[in-house]
């Protein structure tokens, strides 16, 4: 049981963790905020599958030697835990261990399919957890589940756990990290999860005639928490709930949001071993001068020291706005005096589009549509300005990274991008909280708009370093996150204890 200012015992359920497994941000997640955790003082532990790809996590795996075998539909399937632990510190993972569903080249799809068992995979991997709560002795006071592939945990624990000796106690949180993707199934997938089918109705586990892992999860969880809280805010209308919005507002009460942190061993200017200079907000104007004509070089620019470039990196997708980014790239490019660079891979209209515009504007323009984290660091250092002109933004890593390395952002005011960085304007320049621009129409011209404020600014010295040093001064390390995450589980804990989980079984 959570006492008031004690510890908490989390299991941290989630289908990627790095170094064991990842395929985006949610890995980065599982993978650094138990090790802040157990710093704080509560003993985080992480359970994820056994994919192939933990074989090349560099981490020690040793078998546990506990067998299970848990009901999928009307078979019964075995499986066993393996364990591990998080690197740099005492935090235990246990990988489950079940070859038939988890060793796969890929974790959820191959070929731009998704696997076409994964529902009976992810309710394989819900029930293994709550099977290790007892086989291994966790004592857990909360159950932190993430994302769709575990939704079904809040309604196991609820459903069937709660009478059972030493479940009775554990409360039930659920982080939403993208609510796009929800684990839509037919509805005859609910034979697998042996729940019965009075809970698919629509006000529990279907949707629209199928069956919504995220929702279930949305449903049952005693705590819902999101990676920011203008996401938390935005996903209870259309289109940001994306057709959920309803659910999330009968639940506004226990639901909130939390930023991510960074992880600044990996993401810090004067450490960044892929610079060709290290740098600090006092040494910035000779290092990132450095790391400018570096990178201008190394991408075919001409080297110019005072023209701004203007950076993006990441997947080239809708939810992105690289429409915006191309638009805007067109309509400055013979205009204006600005150097574009953009690091991406994604839907081929964008990465077509984009190597037109670097071929036939050379001098201005250059792409490289790969995945290169060396090439990520080296245009985080060397840009003067970031852009995300994002659809949506649950949290958003880039902006961060960027004010940390000096680099200006430029955001659209969505989801986590609001929540990080303050629009320069004059009274937010006098205050010296200004760290970059905010644009909220989603609009070529207001984000050309946002850009012509930044250019202004850059061409002013004395504003441009004051913003820089802002946010290259600013903390966004997992610590503040983690201190959050510690109230939460705290109450997530007391809300179980004292009786008080939502009524809706
Ligand atoms: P999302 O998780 O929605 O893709 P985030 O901003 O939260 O967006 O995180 C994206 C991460 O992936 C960042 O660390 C970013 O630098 C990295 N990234 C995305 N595309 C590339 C790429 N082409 N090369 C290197 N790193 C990339």
């Amino acid at each position: 049981m959570a006492r008031e200012h004690a510890g908490v015992k989390i299991l941290m359920a989630t289908s990627e963790a790095v170094p064991f497994a990842k395929t985006g941000g949610l890995a980065d997640v599982c993978g650094a905020l138990p090790v802040e955790l157990e710093k704080l003082g509560h003993e985080p532990i992480v359970i994820l599958p056994a994919y192939r790809q933990m074989r090349t996590s560099g981490m020690p795996i040793e078998p546990t030697g506990i067998h299970f075998e848990v009901p999928i539909g009307n078979k019964m399937v075995e499986g066993s835990f393996l364990k591990s632990h998080l690197p740099n510190s005492s935090v235990p993972v246990y990988l489950v261990h079940q070859d038939h569903y988890f060793d796969r080249p890929e974790l959820y799809r191959e070929n731009a399919e998704d696997y076409k068992d994964n529902c009976e995979r992810f309710v394989f991997f819900c029930r293994s957890v709550l099977e290790a709560i007892r086989l291994l002795d966790l004592h857990v006071d909360v159950l932190h589940a993430n994302d769709w592939q575990t939704g079904l945990l809040p309604a196991y624990l609820k459903l069937e756990y709660r009478g059972v000796p030493g479940y009775e106690q554990i409360g039930s949180l659920f982080t939403i990290h993208n609510m796009a993707y929800q684990g839509v199934f037919w509805h005859w997938d609910m034979l697998l999860t042996g729940l019965d089918w009075k809970y698919f109705n629509w006000q529990q586990m279907e949707f629209f005639g199928n069956l919504n892992l995220l929702k279930t999860g949305l449903i049952f969880a005693d705590r819902i928490n999101t990676v920011s809280p203008r996401y938390a805010e935005e996903i209870q209308s259309a289109p940001l709930g994306c057709a959920l919005e309803g659910v999330l507002q009968n639940r506004r009460e226990v639901l909130s949001g939390i930023v991510n942190g960074v992880d600044y061993r990996e993401w810090d200017p004067a450490v960044d071993g892929d610079l060709v200079a290290q740098f600090t907000p006092e040494t910035i104007e000779q290092g990132k001068a450095a790391c400018k004509a570096d990178l201008q070089s190394s991408f075919g620019l001409p080297v110019s020291p005072r023209t701004p470039l203007v950076a993006f990196v990441g997947r080239l997708a809708d939810q992105k706005g690289v429409d915006l980014l191309v638009a805007t790239i067109r309509d400055w490019v013979q205009s204006h005096d600005v150097q574009w660079i953009v690091l991406g891979t994604g839907d081929d209209k964008y990465q077509s589009a984009l190597t037109m515009l670097a071929e036939r504007f050379p001098q201005r323009v250059a792409t490289r549509l790969e995945f290169s984290n060396r090439a990520a660091h080296r245009i985080e250092a060397g840009a003067d300005m970031f852009l995300m002109p994002s659809r949506y933004e649950p949290c958003g890593l880039n902006q961060l990274y960027s004010l940390k390395y000096g680099t200006v952002p430029i955001v659209r005011a969505t989801g986590g991008l609001v929540d990080t960085i303050t629009d320069a304007n004059d009274k937010t320049i006098a205050a010296g909280s200004a760290t970059g621009f905010q644009f909220s129409e989603y609009s070529p011209l207001a984000l050309a708009e946002a850009l012509q404020r930044a250019c202004n600014a850059y061409a002013q010295p004395e504003v441009w370093k004051r913003i820089v040093q802002t946010g290259m001064r600013q903390d966004w390390s997992w610590t503040a996150s983690a201190r959050q995450y510690g109230d939460l589980y705290r109450m997530t804990a007391n809300q179980v204890r004292r009786g008080m989980v939502a009524g809706n079984t």
